[in-house]
């Protein structure tokens, strides 16, 4: 394929991730950004495959490998994982993403580096005029750099942050902290930035490859000392923020190899896991420096001291007595919802109250569950009209005058705490007003905290019922009971 083709698939392929992100603006087109997304990425890499940046240097076996690989499908597997492991998911393919960059910047340099030696020993020979011209350009290297750096360094933290997520045995999930630990991060990231900068000035010395070694290790360990010490409800805006660092690590690949499709999906991704950083900085009150340097979650121990609190309980039969009677119902999911898979079940229940004429809408927390969209991307499986799921600052003013909010498997996102509690962990963290609610129900399992690790004020309110159970069995129960009433 001739590069005027190639720039042609580009151009299509770079319009269908413009629009695919901003399909991805609402529920109802979120289908559609999902196969303009996948259309873009086909288009690319296949246009890539077939284009003169590749034609000329591939060997014939990769043709044979790759569709091979392709056919083995790892990625079909990581789109395997259910949904409540996508956060970690979304933090391996970041740190995939971070590692390929590393390393095709790596393998740029070290052929660069390579081809120039042999070029000033070939001119050695022959006594030419002029010295011969080098590929490993100033540009070049500081691109190199760039994508290196914000590669593996990607690479390491993003595992970090999914061992965290899996709750894996040998990452802690707490916040790994000791005293000057900012300032020993700080010293890290110096050193590879003074290595990095004098290989930038001498790309060609002998040193050089033992430099780029450097700034290589220096970067796989920044990666992990950053993430580290973050914990708690902060790795939501964490991984948002490496995604955008694999995006910064894409542009620069893409300077690297002299490809504009690579530069524009970077920065595109880039960007976008900037926006959505900042979102959930707002979504949960905390500034940028405070989610990277505030090792958020460290009193998690503390909180919560053993004092002995009184809490009401109420079985499935009493819940649906109450809801009976209510014109105004709440129902804020949560973490708990998904993990039990009680979606289709919250429809049942759903379908029942509204079929008795009460007014019922789903309160949405932009961090609610594991991931940006959880709560949506659950509820419209089970097919709940969008317009009845109401975000956080529209639902808020109103739940004076709601009768019964439901809690479903939600703990954090309703913990008035967050409120009023400069010691909380999520103090300014925006909430649920669930407390404010004339009567609240809350379905769980136990009394046991949520992700942030802290006790829940809302429990031991005297307006609170708690419904010990699984969500899916327990909202199942007050359907069957629900059945029953009205068979009478
Ligand atoms: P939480 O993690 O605070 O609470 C979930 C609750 O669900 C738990 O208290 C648990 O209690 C209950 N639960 C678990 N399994 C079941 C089950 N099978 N049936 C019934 N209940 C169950 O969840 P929230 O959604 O309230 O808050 C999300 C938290 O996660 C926030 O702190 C947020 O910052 C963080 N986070 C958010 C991400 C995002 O992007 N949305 C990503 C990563 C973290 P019990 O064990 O007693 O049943």
């Amino acid at each position: 394929m001739s590069l005027y083709w190639t720039h042609i698939a580009y151009i299509i392929a770079a319009g269908l991730f413009v629009f695919s992100l901003h399909w991805m603006n609402t529920p109802r087109t979120a289908r559609k950004s999902v196969i303009a997304g996948s259309l873009a990425m086909t288009v690319g890499v296949f246009a890539t495959w077939f284009s003169p940046y590749v034609e000329r240097t591939f060997e014939t076996t990769s043709y044979i490998l790759i569709p091979i690989l392709l056919a083995i499908g790892p990625g079909i597997w990581l789109a395997k994982v259910p949904i409540t492991a996508v956060p970690q998911r979304t933090a391996l393919s970041h740190a995939f993403g971070g590692l390929a960059a590393g390393l095709v910047g790596t393998a740029k340099f070290f052929y660069w580096y390579n081809a120039d030696a042999a070029a000033v020993a070939e001119a050695a020979q022959v006594v030419v005029s002029e010295p011969p011209e080098r590929s490993l350009t100033h540009f070049r290297v500081i691109a190199i750099v760039f994508e290196v750096i914000l590669g593996f360094l990607t690479f390491t933290g993003s595992l970090i942050a999914a061992g965290k997520l899996q709750e894996v045995k040998w990452v802690p999930q707490r916040p790994w902290v000791y005293r000057g630990q900012n300032f020993v991060n700080a010293v890290a990231f110096a050193g590879c930035l003074v290595l990095a900068t004098i290989l930038v000035m001498n790309p060609h010395h002998a040193v050089a490859p033992w430099l780029f070694g450097g700034v290589i290790l220096l970067s796989l360990n920044f990666g992990w000392m950053l993430v580290m010490p973050i914990g708690g409800a902060d790795m939501p805006t964490v991984i948002a923020i490496l995604n955008s660092y694999a995006g910064l690590a894409a542009v620069a690949m893409g300077f690297v190899l002299d490809n504009p499709l690579l530069v524009v999906a970077g920065a595109l991704d880039g960007a976008s896991g900037l926006i959505l950083s900042i979102i959930m900085c707002k979504a949960m009150n905390r500034s940028f420096t405070n989610v990277l340097f505030g090792a958020f979650g460290q009193v998690k121990a503390k909180a919560g001291a053993q004092e002995q609190k009184s809490y009401r309980s109420a079985t499935p039969e009493e819940a649906a007595g109450i809801l009976e009677v209510a014109q105004r119902v709440v129902i804020v999911p949560g973490y708990g919802m998904a993990v039990s898979q009680a979606q289709h079940k919250v429809r049942e229940l759903y379908d029942a109250l509204t079929k008795r004429g009460i007014d019922v809408r789903f309160a949405i927390h932009p961090v609610a569950g594991r991931m940006p969209g959880h709560m949506n991307v659950l509820l419209a499986e089970a097919d709940i009209p969008y317009d009845r799921l109401v975000e956080m600052e529209d639902i808020n003013p109103e739940m004076p005058q709601v009768d019964v909010a439901l809690v479903i498997g939600a703990n954090d996102v309703t913990n008035p705490a967050a409120r009023h509690d400069t010691s909380s962990p999520i103090y300014g963290m925006p909430i649920i007003d669930t407390d404010k609610a004339q009567s609240v129900m809350v379905i769980k399992r136990s009394m046991n905290p949520g992700f942030a690790g802290i006790d829940n004020e809302l429990y031991y309110l005297d307006k609170t019922l708690m419904l010990f159970g699984d969500a899916k069995g327990f909202v199942g129960e007050i359907v069957k009971a629900l059945a029953g009433n009205s068979g009478h």
